[in-house]
């Protein structure tokens, strides 16, 4: 059964188009800290914050401006990965990220001695 995402623009009431849908579905697998991620075609800005710089948090292409200026904000003091400038990276996924999933890198959790059994 699929699972249906909603997305929301947190500056106002945007959803992305269907295929900017898939862009973020698409996105919900990554693994990275601190990094701002496009999600085309719809132009949508996405930050992956984590731990001391946030949650993620969504942009329509009207607000991508505000998303940048609201995180330099509140961590641009703390956080030198909020100053980066576009263009931004559709996505960090690599080889690597659904062995570090399977080994629990997407839960808050370590799973020390439950790893995949890819390896
Ligand atoms: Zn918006």
């Amino acid at each position: 059964m699929p699972v249906f995402v909603r997305f929301k623009c947190q500056f106002c009431d945007a959803s992305p188009d269907p295929a900017t849908q898939t862009s973020l579905e698409g996105q919900l697998r990554e693994l990275v800290f601190g990094e701002y991620l496009d999600a085309p075609p719809g132009r949508w800005l996405v930050w992956h914050g984590g731990g001391p710089l946030g949650p993620r948090r969504y942009a329509c292409a009207e607000h991508r401006g505000d998303l940048t200026s609201y995180l330099r904000g509140h961590y641009g003091c703390i956080g030198y990965q909020v100053w980066a400038m576009p263009p931004y990276a559709m996505t960090r996924r690599s080889g690597d990220t659904e062995l570090a999933i399977a080994n629990g890198g997407l839960s808050p959790m370590p799973k020390w001695g439950y790893g995949s059994r890819i390896a």
